[in-house]
């Protein structure tokens, strides 16, 4: 059984402890690999190699820096399907969906900042006949990455590259429940040159590695992207030595549908906000509120177009639904669903797990599930299930649908779907989240700010925020 290591000073080692930790195929049920179960002492190394790379990588040229994320990002594209079957393997994930996605992505997340860098520069400002200000960028030093399971390499890659190409050292931790990606691209990083210890990764649980890798001196900033709850905590032990912090959380994002929207695009747009990968995604739309008088008839064409996904084998290519992660989210979801008809909530389709023939009868699968009649202040429409459940709600008025919208403490992403311009703007201005799309979901362009409001998150990601956030910024004034 293949036996993941941790990639620390440019050498693949064994956890200090000797001890692993199981790794689950979920289409399965059974495990198929080991990662490291590493601890502090793995954390520290891992930060002292990240410290005496630090000198040389921060003074390196941005072109070389550039140059080497580049060599990355074409290695990862030259490996795409490697790295699609091992993210559909180890996530439950359809393999169409880490082709398409999951895998470009992460290429791109490399280029683009490679690119971006060379954008890079700071302000003047100038104070007539008095001084000149200018702004001077310098990297912090050695930073923190930590992310979630449900875009593993997409994820890992968004913070590691502005990490790097801003000239910081990096210890990085994927998440223990889906580690082989992250595991697969250490061995790029040394084909593309990446000198050792500038990216470092220590596979391992998240609560026993969180206290080195946020309160460890040497650490300069931790980059975050995961659940609110942990968000919480690693604020609380940030906070006490003034690391700067980035906070990637949880979501329960609002689909608003009017009556004057084009409602073929809607339906087919809303199906797959609420069910792509499974409805693991921070963005998905998992609550659908929509306008009175077409709800009876979006609600019959959102069952029946859902209903025509195809769940099973995720290594198959027509497959639109695979597994959830791992067995405890399987437990959650389901019983997230039992409590929406504890709720009162009407299930309309779905509501269970799905059994696929065999080898996959022992698959952590759900069906999705679509559920109606519940209020917006009980617990299925208030905190994130993270899986392919989705509620749907009705309103009357312009208010009515910003007042659902708004009534969790999340703030993540809303997609609204009008043909009205000015409705669609005003709309949008009164909605508390970070990102608003209108007649769209999930169209990103890596340049734009992306983060959440209230409990979704501090901070933002994407071009220059990200790079201005590994970054220190100086003023240096000049007296004229
Ligand atoms: P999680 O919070 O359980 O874990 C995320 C990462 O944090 C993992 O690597 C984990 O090992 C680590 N971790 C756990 N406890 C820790 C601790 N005490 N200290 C330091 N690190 C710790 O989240 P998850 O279950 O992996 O992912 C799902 C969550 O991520 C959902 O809430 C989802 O909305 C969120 N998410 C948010 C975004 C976004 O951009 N806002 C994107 C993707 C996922």
């Amino acid at each position: 059984m293949e036996k993941i290591s941790n990639f620390i000073g440019g050498e693949f080692r064994p956890p200090v402890s000797g001890q692993y930790l199981d790794n689950f195929e979920p289409a399965k049920g059974a495990v198929y690999s080991q990662l490291p179960d590493s601890d502090s002492r793995d954390v520290v190394h891992a930060i002292d190699a990240a410290e005496k790379a630090f000198p040389s990588w921060s003074k390196t040229p941005r072109e070389t820096r550039s140059a080497m994320l580049m060599k990355l990002s074409a290695l990862i594209l030259e490996n795409l399907e490697l790295l699609a079957q091992a993210e559909s393997k180890d996530s439950g994930k359809p393999i169409s969906l880490a082709r398409i996605l999951d895998i470009p992505r992460s290429a791109q997340n490399f280029s683009f900042f490679a690119k971006a860098i060379m954008e890079f520069q700071g302000e003047i400002f100038k104070t007539e006949n008095v001084a000149v200000n200018h702004t001077d960028f310098s990297p912090l030093g050695v930073v923190t990455c930590i992310s979630p399971w449900n875009l593993p390499l997409y994820l890992f890659s968004w913070k590691i590259a502005p990490a790097l190409i801003t000239g910081n050292c990096v210890v990085a931790k994927p998440s223990e429940v889906t580690p082989m990606t992250a595991y697969i691209l250490a061995r790029l990083s040394v084909e593309a040159g990446l000198p050792p210890g500038v990216l470092n990764i220590v596979h391992g649980l998240g609560e026993k590695l969180g206290p080195e890798l946020v309160q460890n001196k040497k650490i300069k900033a931790v980059s975050f992207t995961g659940s609110t709850r942990v968000g919480l905590e690693i604020s609380k032990m940030a906070a006490p030595h003034f690391k700067k912090v980035s906070l990637e959380m949880g979501g329960k994002n609002p689909h608003l549908i009017f009556a004057d929207c084009d409602f073929d695009n809607a339906v087919k747009t809303a199906v797959r906000a609420a069910f792509l990968n499974q409805g693991q995604i921070c963005l998905c739309g998992s609550r659908i509120l929509v306008e009175k008088s077409i709800y009876e008839k979006f609600k019959k064409a959102f069952i029946e177009a859902t209903g025509k996904l195809k769940q099973g084998d995720p290594s198959q290519d027509n497959v639109d639904q695979g597994s959830l992660v791992s067995q405890a989210h399987y437990e959650k979801v389901l019983g997230c669903i039992a409590t929406a008809e504890k709720e009162g909530g009407k299930i309309l389709l779905g509501g269970q797990a799905f059994k696929a023939p065999a080898p996959f009868d022992k698959g952590w699968f759900v069906s999705p599930t679509i559920i109606e009649g519940l209020g917006p202040q009980c617990k299925t429409n208030q905190e994130e299930i993270f899986g392919p459940v989705a509620t749907l709600q009705s309103f009357e008025t312009e208010e009515e649908a910003i007042e659902l919208a708004n009534s969790t403490r999340y703030g993540l992403a809303a997609s609204l779907w009008t043909e009205d311009r000015d409705k669609a703007n005003r709309v949008a201005k009164h909605l508390e989240s970070g990102i608003v799309w209108t007649n769209c979901w999930m169209l990103r362009d890596l340049r734009t700010p992306f983060g959440g409001v209230k409990d979704s998150g501090v901070g933002r990601e994407g071009g220059e925020y990200a790079l201005r956030f590994f970054s220190d910024i100086k003023n240096i004034c000049v007296k004229i």
